[in-house]
Order: C-alpha cells, then structure tokens, then sequence
C-alpha cells in the first residue's frame, strides 16, 4: 500500500498451518527498472547514429576508384556496423520483453508456417552448407504472440546451423505429448558440456566468445528465447552431448494448444 514491492514465498503449506516468508524487494526492482530502463534508452539512442554510419559506408563503397586495401577495410567497418546493429535490437526486444510482465497474447498460430519461416532463416544463415529439414508436424494450433514464437523457433534454428559443422543436419519437429506441445529443434554440431547446459540462457554468456562472434551471434538469442516463452508459460529444455549435437525442445503447456476441431469452430463463418 505504500508503494513498497514485497516477495512472498510459501514455505509450506499444511492443514493448519502455512509457513510464509515475506521479503521487502523494493530496492532491488527498482535498481532492475533503472538497469532495463537504462539500457532501452541507450540502445535506442544508438540506433540513429548507427543508420547514418551504415547509409554513409554504402555511398562510399560505391565509389569505383577506391583502392583494394580501401575496399577491405570499408568491408570490415561494415561488418562491424552491422553487428552492432543486430545487438542493439536485440538489447531492445530483451527491454521490451523484460518490460512486459503480462502473459504474451492469444492469437492461434499455425506452427507449421512458424518453423518454415525458421528454416527459411536458417537456410540463409546456412548458406547450403547444412541439411534443414521438417520431420513431423501435429495438427495443434498454438494461442500466442506470433512474432515473439517466430523469433525464438528462429534463433534456435540459426543457433544449430551456426553451432554446426559443414554438411550437417538440422531437423525440427513438432508433437503433442502429456506434457503438452513439444517443438524440437536437433542438430549434430559441436554440443555443449554439462556444466554449460543451466548457463546458456544467460545474458551474453556464451561457451566460446570467439566462435559466437565469428559467426555473427550476440550472446542475447537465448536470454530472448528464455523471456518469449516464459511469456507464454512454456519452458526450454536442453539435451546435449559434446562432439554429438544438440536438441533443443519449447514445451508449451496444453491451455495454449488449439485442437484442429476448436479452430474450425472458432473461425470466423466462410472462412
Ligand atoms: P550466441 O549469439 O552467442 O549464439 P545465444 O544466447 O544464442 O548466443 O547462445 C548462447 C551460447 O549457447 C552460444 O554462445 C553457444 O556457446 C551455446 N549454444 C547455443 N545453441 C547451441 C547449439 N545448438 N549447439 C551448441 N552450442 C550452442
């Protein structure tokens, strides 16, 4: 009531008695809303000057009478604008997401067209190196936020072919089991340790910098990934062995699951 911010937490909770332990947080969040709201503003201050610096390295590229040397370092001055720019929207979405404590929407998505688009992303990140494919699709419809289930199918997609050597596979999948809706996104890359395992969805954690940023990651894909589906109360589990692959699985709970007979019921007549 006086605007202060308390965690309570259910010790236990018995017949007769329940056990609470009540902590004042206040201090805390308001440091987190400072660092979040700190963040979002830098970034988004950054994003002006990056597109004048990325429209002004375009010209000059097009100039024909630059020399070899020129030309290579301009090419390296671009790729470096452009990585900065992709982390500069992914700070973003992450202060957005963080921001937004609501559950994500309800909107029913075909999960098929989610992970096309994935493999369509993935097999540009690829660039014909890697086999991507589709292996099994149930009928279930998800009820969600559409860009935000895009964009984690996305990343964990782009993440196997990037954690995977040449002529590798990469192969999706989405069931329905007692646990609810299951995507899964597998590859038979590099792996991870098991001590990594519980660190991945970490900001800017990343098992090895040098190869994250040679192939063009941030370090944010699965803190993303981690607040999207915590937004639609899924959960990401993580199977791997190093030297073998990795498989990825969203497990979204059955309350945001449409079965194909619901959708034909709740679509609009003449549909
Ligand atoms: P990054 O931009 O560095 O890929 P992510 O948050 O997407 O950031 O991933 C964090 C780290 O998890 C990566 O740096 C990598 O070490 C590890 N990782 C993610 N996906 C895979 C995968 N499919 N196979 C092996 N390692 C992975």
């Amino acid at each position: 009531p006086d605007g202060r911010t308390l965690e309570v937490r259910v010790i236990s909770a018995g017949s007769k008695y329940t056990v609470v332990v009540t902590r004042d947080i206040t201090e805390s969040k308001r440091i987190d809303d400072f660092r979040r709201d700190f963040v979002a503003n830098v970034s988004h201050e950054l994003r002006t000057p990056l597109t004048v610096i990325k429209g002004f390295l375009e010209l000059t590229e097009e100039n024909s009478t630059l020399s070899q040397e020129d030309r290579l370092h301009l090419k390296m001055m671009s790729e470096q604008a452009e990585r900065m720019s992709s982390l500069v929207d992914d700070l973003l979405t992450l202060s957005r997401l963080e921001r937004d404590s609501a559950p994500a929407g309800r909107d029913p998505i075909d999960m098929l067209e989610v992970m096309t688009d994935a493999v369509a992303e993935g097999r540009m990140v690829s660039g014909g190196r890697h086999e991507i494919r589709i292996d099994k699709v149930a009928c279930e419809w998800v009820l969600g936020d559409r860009k935000e289930l895009r964009s984690a199918v996305t990343n964990l997609v782009t993440n196997a072919v990037r954690y995977t050597p040449e002529h590798g596979k990469v192969s999706l999948s989405w069931e329905v089991t007692d646990q609810g809706g299951v995507l899964s996104v597998s590859d038979n890359g590099i792996g991870i340790a098991p001590e990594d395992i519980p660190r991945v969805t970490e900001r800017f954690y990343r098992v090895d910098k040098s190869r994250s940023r040679e192939t063009g990651g941030t370090g944010l894909g699965l803190a993303i990934v981690k607040h999207v589906l915590f937004r639609h109360q899924a959960q990401l589990q993580i199977e791997s062995e190093i030297g073998k692959g990795s498989t990825f699985k969203i497990v979204i709970p059955k309350v945001r699951l449409l079965d194909e007979e619901e959708e034909l019921l709740g679509a609009p007549a003449g549909a």
